[in-house]
């Protein structure tokens, strides 16, 4: 097998066993226990401090984990390079403040990563980020910089650039929270297609709407832990713990 091909792993996209973390003394996730199967799209939700960030980021290593076993496609995440980068380069991450490179237009931060990490001829590489620029419905948008974009149009670019490495997996980190209100429902429009499509996603996000329209489960945190966790009907409708329904209350 070649290193560019894709092992077909059809077992859990994803599964995390007893795993802690600690940001020196703070024990800031606490025995989480998760496994998603390929194609479920899971909507983490909680207040502001509760560890989903921390979460996902664990996930393609932006942060380490101390104990239990985090599994991606199959690939158990441990202290060696070449496995970390090759779950990264099957999880895609977009972040709340889009992180594009400022000095780099459009295209060149999509075809960025295929060149470098994919060592994809510079064309071809274009090709495929053009072809993402029209999924997210900004390909005119190709030759300018991020700076010159709005909100809402960097944060489709950042999901273009992360589909350009065609993910298996896309972590998403409340993607929409800094965007005007009136940008919010291009960006997860693209969310939704993407979803409707099949792809494995995490998404930390209070967009509610979003979640009753594609989660297949929504996860509340609390405390560094997983306090519940339904199909949105249930999650919505009949949340079994208190802290879930306070969070609820304050956030609908
Ligand atoms: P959330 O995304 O749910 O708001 P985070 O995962 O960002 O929560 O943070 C969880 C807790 O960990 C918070 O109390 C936060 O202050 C703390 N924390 C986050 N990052 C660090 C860090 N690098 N070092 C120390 N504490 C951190
Ligand atoms: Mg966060």
């Amino acid at each position: 097998m070649t290193t560019n091909e894709k092992t077909e792993y059809n077992g859990p996209a994803i599964e995390i066993k007893g795993m802690n973390k600690w940001y020196g003394d703070f024990h800031v996730l606490k025995d989480i226990n998760l496994e998603v199967a390929r194609g479920e799209r899971i909507v983490i939700c909680g207040p502001s401090g509760s560890g989903k960030s921390t979460l996902i980021r664990c996930i393609n290593r932006l942060e380490e984990h101390q104990e239990g076993d985090i599994i991606v496609d199959g690939m158990p995440l441990i202290n060696d390079l070449k496995k970390i980068n090759a779950i990264r380069k099957e999880v895609g991450m977009v972040f709340q403040h889009f992180n594009l490179f400022p000095h780099l237009t459009v295209l060149e931060n999509c075809s960025l990563a295929p060149i470098w990490v994919k060592k994809m001829p510079k064309k071809e590489a274009e090709a495929i980020g053009m072809k993402f620029l029209e999924r997210v419905k900004i390909p005119e948008q190709a030759h300018k910089y991020p700076g010159q974009l709005s909100g809402g149009q960097q944060q489709r670019v950042a999901i273009a650039r992360s589909l350009c490495m065609s993910p298996r997996i896309m972590l998403f980190d409340e993607p929409t929270s800094a965007l005007d209100p009136e940008m919010i429902s291009e960006v997860l429009d693209v969310m939704v297609e993407l979803a409707q499509e099949g792809m494995t996603m995490l998404c930390v996000t209070h967009e509610m709407g979003f979640a009753k329209k594609v989660a297949d489960r929504v996860i509340f945190m609390d405390g560094g832990e997983i306090v519940e966790q339904n199909e949105p009907n249930e999650f919505f409708n009949n949340p079994q713990e208190e802290r879930t329904r306070l969070f609820l209350s304050q956030i609908l």
